[in-house]
């Protein structure tokens, strides 16, 4: 048997004490961390941009496939994408946890183990939280602040037309990871003994688990001197990211179905799922990749990143939100579930 610790046993502030002694600074704008009433920051003269991901269990996450370690490095993932999305450096984290009595110490050690692992990917400082008991699951509350210089910053609301549209990375792989796990969850529930059939799905499977922020791409548009004219992160699939872009720069745009790139696993599952991999793309979501729009005079430089695609490019028709076909057809872009959250 696994040793169980009972919170009750450590207490709350055992428990935080026991948190935080993991956790070291890595930011010097960080004054003062875990342990007072609040945290203090000093941006020395920086914008600072702040943002929280409330995350419930059975809505946004599901414990019977997502291991503990994993889902603390995802949580702070899914929140720092928000400020990629900013192209501001990512600094500091807070976490509001309610935890029913299913959990033990052991379990909240998994969960901020994941939480440090991302810490030291991004190089970010955990400030600060709360802890409460839940009647039922596990509740978390992310909240994280970056910082960019005021001439730096990017918003969704100001691409200009004939801007070119990209995206990084590629897109509809996370969707593809999450029907790869819910079968094999099925699977496992109605029969244990099955081994899982993730092989071939390794690339899908740790998009879902484990997405990655892409401040490499941030990094890069600051080496090469250059700043997108409006960008967002792909959280809910490209149309509606798409979407957004226009709504907020009160433009029109246009891709080309032939310019969007999915990874080949994400064509081969999304075969095996009866799904089609342009609908992964365009619908999927939880990618976390960036899509961004940078002047024409810009773009040769953007072009050099292995990483970024251009897809299409925006138009000065205010409601044009369309997708040029591999047949030449032309058709609507569309975001099921749009305008509803
Ligand atoms: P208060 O009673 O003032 O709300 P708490 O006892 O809740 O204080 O918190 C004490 C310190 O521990 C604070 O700095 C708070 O931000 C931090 N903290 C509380 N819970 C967590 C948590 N789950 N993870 C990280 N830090 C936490
Ligand atoms: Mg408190």
């Amino acid at each position: 048997m696994e040793k169980r610790t009972e919170i009750g046993e450590v207490g709350e502030f055992g428990l935080i004490n026991h948190i935080a002694a993991k956790f070291t600074q890595k930011q010097e704008w960080t004054d003062l961390g875990i342990g007072d009433d609040t945290a203090v920051l000093d941006p020395k003269g920086n914008k600072v941009v702040t943002t929280t991901e409330l995350f419930i269990e059975g809505v946004h996450f599901d414990l019977g496939y997502t291991p503990l370690q994993h889902l603390g490095f995802k949580v702070v993932s899914v929140v720092l994408s928000d400020i990629a999305a900013m192209n501001a450096i990512p600094a500091q984290i807070t976490i509001g946890l309610g935890l029913s009595n299913r959990f033990s110490v052991e379990s909240v050690d998994a969960l901020y183990e994941g939480i440090r692992l991302a810490c030291e990917e991004y190089k970010v400082d955990l400030v600060g939280g709360d802890t409460t008991s839940s009647p039922q699951g596990l509740i978390i509350s992310m909240t994280a602040t970056g910082v960019v210089e005021a001439d730096k910053l990017v918003q969704r609301g100001t691409a200009k037309p004939n801007d070119v549209l990209c995206v990084t990375g590629d897109l509809g792989a996370a969707l593809m990871g999450l029907h790869s796990l819910e079968r094999e969850k099925q699977v496992f529930l109605s029969n244990p003994d099955m081994k899982p059939e993730l092989e071939g799905k390794s690339y899908v499977v740790l998009r879902q688990l484990k997405p990655m922020a892409r401040f490499d791409m941030i990094h890069e548009f600051r080496d090469l001197g250059v700043v997108p004219t409006s960008m967002i992160d792909c959280s809910d699939g490209l149309a509606s990211e798409i979407i957004h872009l226009c709504n907020a720069s009160g433009l029109g745009a246009r891709i080309f179905e032939k310019n969007i790139p999915i990874d080949d696993e994400t064509y081969l599952a999304a075969t095996e799922f009866n799904v089609s991999p342009l609908t992964a793309a365009l619908n999927g979501g939880e990618d976390y990749e960036l899509v961004f729009t940078v002047s024409q005079e810009d773009f040769p430089k953007i072009e050099k990143i292995a990483d970024v695609t251009a897809i299409g490019y925006m138009t000065n028709i205010g409601n044009e939100r369309v997708m040029v076909m591999k047949s030449d057809a032309i058709v609507d872009l569309t975001a099921p579930g749009f305008g509803k959250q």
